[in-house]
């Protein structure tokens, strides 16, 4: 059987443990091939460059491709 706590923590500390939660505005800035807002030191998702050089092969579709009923 595991221990159990013996005293129980006061609202103060209860409140110092809860105040470390919190979400984390991650960094993100513009990459420098296709200007698509990106997370810092990772692979560009758009244009998978990175550090000018591409890292992953992407399909290149319907970017030059005239839409219809407009
Ligand atoms: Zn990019």
């Amino acid at each position: 059987m595991p221990q159990e706590p013996k005293k129980r923590h006061s609202r103060a500390r209860q409140g110092k443990r809860r105040a470390a939660i919190k979400l984390i505005v991650t960094k993100t800035i513009i990459c420098p091939n296709c200007q698509a807002p990106i997370m810092a030191h990772k692979i560009c998702k758009a244009c998978g460059f990175y550090k000018g050089k591409m890292i992953i092969k992407k399909k290149e579709k319907k970017q030059e491709e005239p839409k219809k009923a407009e």
